[in-house]
């Protein structure tokens, strides 16, 4: 595609839609006497899938956008685990029974962080909650850096059947300037001791756009990746938003690649990693061909949550842990973000809900519609205007930025149906944002779409 449009439209700060409104349209008109009350209407049939988020890590890596803080004693982790458990029991008594669970995803911070002990004990709470399905996939985010045999042992202990490994770059100059030391062979070790304990899947998530990384450092952080033969990679880009997370403001943004060197590394990790014989899954993943992300893609079933894409068909998605989302049919939640607020929420035996999103039926079609755009690159508007009871010109008509992307062939639209062309996949969210009937409110709060 042309150079001026790759970097016009890349420097567009636009959502990732990992959910739709995203969560910047949160607000306090959802509390949690509404969130009780979703709850209590989850439909008798109805399967869910667990987010636990561990907000705690050993230290700081300059690079990083999620909700974590730096612990150097245990005593508040565990304070933070017996909290979960609590949640999760006060949770479970508003749906009344023991609801099918098919995924469960811990992620933070470093869920690793918790001792086996505490590991167990939260499993075995979930169990006592939910029913676990036999085939339920668990999945963990782990440090490499940090991860104990006898965590490995209760991991394996607990079900857990997938383990995602930040790897981000083996670059030293990289790693340096991003506070975060890993060599490769502290990820192969762990990589080996995973599968050992038959904890088959194994991901591994990697970043361009870091400081100091070039094409050459990004193909041999794959060369390497590629090695271990993880089941998935996720690879993303760099986010620089200092003005929210203070700790970023110790990497130089002069030594960041600027928008058609991001392009350049992410173009260049794809053709690496399709070359070793991953299957490209949506915007950022990789997977084996045998992969169950790689099948859902294939047969149409890929889905996107708040952990992006995911092959979970969970009709509700429900979040424990402080910022945690949860999604059910009604709309979004979001318990508090401070951990001391959220344990003083659920010490006292509220929910701790703080802010979320009460959807209309326009926001579910646009959400649908986005969905499918993020994961298969096209949409049929007229199969899903149609399941919505709308016309699709309506809908064309209500998307008007969608004129500029198809002259700038960027998406073809023939009848109802909308592809996103093979050489703009990179630019697939700029496309989803056609969609958006809130972009205009938020746009500032995101990353850029490169
Ligand atoms: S280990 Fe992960 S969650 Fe913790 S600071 Fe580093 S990037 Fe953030």
């Amino acid at each position: 595609m042309r150079p001026d449009l790759a970097a016009c439209y890349g420097q567009e700060r636009l959502p990732r839609y990992t959910s739709y409104p995203t969560a910047p349209h949160f607000s306090s008109a959802v509390g949690p006497a509404t969130y009780a009350e979703w709850l209590r209407a989850i439909p008798a049939r109805a399967t869910a899938s667990l987010y636990l988020h561990v907000p705690f890590c050993r230290s700081m890596c300059w690079y990083c956008g999620c909700n974590t803080t730096v612990a150097r004693r245990d005593e508040p982790i565990a304070v933070y685990e017996s909290a979960l458990r609590c949640e999760i029991d006060l949770v479970a008594r508003h749906i009344d029974r023991r609801i099918p669970v098919s995924h469960i995803h811990f992620g933070g911070g470093t869920p690793t962080i918790l001792t086996p002990e505490s590991f167990g004990d939260l499993m075995g709470t979930i169990r006592h909650s939910f029913f676990v399905t036999p085939s339920a996939e668990i999945a963990i985010e782990i440090d490499p850096r940090r991860l104990s045999a006898g965590m490995i042992d209760a991991l394996a202990l607990g079900g857990v059947t997938r383990a995602s490994l930040g790897v981000q770059s083996f670059d030293p100059k990289v790693q340096s300037a991003i506070n975060r030391v890993q060599s490769f062979t502290q990820t192969a070790d762990v990589t080996n001791s995973l599968r050992r304990a038959a904890i088959a899947g194994v991901n591994f998530d990697l970043i361009y756009g870091l400081p100091h990384q070039t094409v050459a450092s990004c193909l041999e952080t794959v060369r390497q990746c590629v090695e271990l033969r993880p089941d998935r990679l996720s690879v993303f880009g760099y986010a620089h938003v200092p003005t929210f997370k203070k700790h970023q403001r110790k990497i130089d943004a002069d030594l960041l690649p600027d928008s058609l060197e991001r392009h350049e590394q992410a173009s260049a990790i794809s053709e690496a990693l399709r070359n070793a014989g991953y299957v490209q899954v949506g915007l950022d993943h990789f997977a084996l061909p045998g992969d169950a992300m790689a099948v859902a893609l294939r047969e149409g079933r890929l889905r996107r949550n708040f952990q992006g894409y995911t092959t979970d068909a969970g009709d509700v998605l429900i979040g424990f842990g402080a910022s945690a989302i949860s999604a059910l049919p009604q709309g979004y939640v979001q318990n508090e973000t401070q951990i001391r607020s959220y344990s003083e929420a659920i010490a006292g035996g509220r929910l701790a809900t703080v802010k979320g999103y009460a959807l209309t039926d326009d926001d579910r079609l646009r959400a649908d519609i986005i969905e499918r755009i993020m994961c298969d690159y096209s949409v049929d508007l007229g199969a899903i205007c149609a399941r919505h009871g709308l016309a699709p010109e309506t809908m064309l008509n209500a998307a008007p930025r969608l004129n500029e992307l198809i002259s700038d062939g960027i998406v073809a639209l023939d009848g109802a149906s909308l592809a996103v062309a093979e050489h703009s996949r990179f630019l697939v969210r700029s496309v989803a944002a056609a969609f958006d009937a809130h972009l205009d409110t938020s746009r500032q709060l995101h990353s850029r779409a490169v």
